[in-house]
Parts: structure tokens; sequence; C-alpha cells
């Protein structure tokens, strides 16, 4: 799991998932730059951790749905890691209500930021993989792309389309060296699973074999893995991370 001389970006790692990405990366020698959205403070935390550890690391700020501003980010990392060779599209937000009561600027907001926000990062950094023969590109998608979940059709629609983006993507860069994969993790112990309410988080843990939560680094591994030189063959996979929720 080498990847020294390597330069990765994750998108949303001030916390949950994708801080543990940048750890995980991080402790496999990758520089990381740790993308966030409003955290300036726990994203320059994030990345003082990763320097603690020997690798160079850096915090950027950009809303990743937002084309412009991801594309001065990704100058701005350019100018400073002169590349990028692993994608970690982690950034991602909820916004539930049961269809019914969905609203036109509810579902919007859940795409743009997790359908859309991948588009932007993977465009603005996909010539210089190709260019270069070699890149990671990893999509952290969800078990609701898998299963659907009450009062989350917009998320799972974008998770879902993640999915798809991927197996694409897979396909239309494989010959040039750039694999494409996605994560879908079960339900992990993050912010976002705190909004959850007990009661909810009981019958979930009652449908995983398991019979718990995941952990943050238990995904990171699974990222690792993927963005790692051993990787090589693997493309257009998506790798559960469920506890065995969705088999
Ligand atoms: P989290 O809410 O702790 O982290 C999400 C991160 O994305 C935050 O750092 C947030 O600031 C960032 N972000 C949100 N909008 C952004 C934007 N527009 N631009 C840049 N950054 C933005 O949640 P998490 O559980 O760590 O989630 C990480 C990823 O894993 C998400 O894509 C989420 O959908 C996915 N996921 C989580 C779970 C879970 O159970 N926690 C399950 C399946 C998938």
């Amino acid at each position: 799991m080498d990847l020294h001389e390597k330069v990765s970006i994750v998108t949303g790692g001030s916390r949950g998932i994708g801080r543990a990405c940048c750890h995980a990366l991080a402790a496999a020698g990758s520089t990381v730059a740790v993308n966030y959205l409003s955290r300036k403070d726990a994203a320059e935390k994030v990345a003082e951790e990763l320097r603690s550890h020997g690798v160079q690391a850096n915090a950027y700020r950009a809303d990743v749905s937002d084309e412009e501003q991801t594309n001065v980010m990704i100058e701005q990392i350019m100018n400073d890691f002169s590349r990028v060779d692993v994608i970690v599209n982690n950034a991602g937000i909820t916004n539930d209500r049961s269809f019914l009561k969905m609203t036109k600027d509810q579902w919007h907001k859940v795409l743009l930021v997790n359908l859309d926000g991948p588009f932007n990062v993977i465009s603005a950094i996909l010539p210089q993989l190709c260019e270069r023969k070699w890149g990671r590109i990893i999509n952290i998608s969800s078990i609701v792309a898998q299963m659907g979940n009450f009062g989350q059709s917009n998320y799972a629609v974008a998770k879902g389309g993640l999915i798809a983006f991927t197996k694409t993507l897979a396909r239309e860069v494989a010959a040039k060296g750039v694999t494409v994969n996605a994560v879908a993790p079960g339900f992990i112990e993050t912010d976002m699973t705190a909004k959850v309410p007990d009661s909810a988080l009981e019958i979930i843990k009652k449908l995983t074999p398991m019979g718990r939560l995941g952990q943050p680094d238990e995904v990171a591994r699974a990222v690792r893995f993927l963005a790692a030189p051993q990787a090589s063959f693997i493309t257009g996979q998506v790798i559960n991370v469920n506890g065995g929720m969705y088999m």
C-alpha cells in the first residue's frame, strides 16, 4: 500500500469518513490536499496531524458544488504539489423528507453536492491523470443507493447516480491507466448519522448482521486499498463496507 510520491485530494476531509481517508492515505505515504467547506480550523488541524506523520498536507476551502470554486482550489493544489494522482470524492450531504413532502430545492441541493460535486472535481483533474497514464478515482456512494431508504429519495438518486457515473467513467478511462471505483458504506458513526434518532439507529443495528454501526476507519481502509498501485486491475467496482446489511 505504498503511496509515496502520490498526491491525493479528499473532499470534505475535515471530519468523519473524509478525515479518516486523509489519515489512511497519509499513513501510506501520500501527500494530502484536505478540502473543506466551512470548518477551516478542523481542516487545518487534520493537515497538521498528517504533517506530523511526515507527509505534506494542506487544507483548501471550496464548495465542491461550485465549479468555479473547485477549479480555483485545484489550481492552488497544483501550485503547491504540481499534481494530483488520487481523488476521493467524499463530500456529501443529506436533506431528508418523504417524497410527498420533498421540495424541488431539497432535491436539487442534494444532487448538486453529491453528484455535481464529483463532476466538478473529476473534470478539473481527469486530463492530467490521463496524460500521466495513472490515476485513482474513488467515489463515496452509499448503501442507500442499493437498498433505498425512507425519506432519502434525493440522496438515493445522487448516490445511485454516482455508481452509474463510476462504472461509465471506468470504461472510458480504463485504457488510460485510470481506475474508477466506488465505496458504498452502510451506516457509519459520524456527524451525518448523529442526526438519526436513537430509535432508528437501533433498528439499523438489528438489520446489520454485525449488530453495530461502522467506524470511519473501516471505510477509509477500503479507500486506501483502491488507491494503492496494487489495486491496478480493479475498476468499475462498488466495494460495500456495511457490516453485511446489504449483500
Ligand atoms: P459528515 O457530515 O461528517 O461529512 C461530510 C463532509 O462533507 C463534511 O466535512 C462537510 O463539510 C463536507 N461537505 C458537505 N458539503 C460540501 C461541499 N459543498 N463542499 C465541500 N465539502 C462539503 O458525514 P460522513 O458520514 O463523514 O460522510 C462522508 C461521505 O460518506 C458522504 O458522501 C456521505 O454521503 C457518505 N456516507 C456516509 C454514511 C454514514 O453512515 N455516515 C453512509 C454512507 C455514505
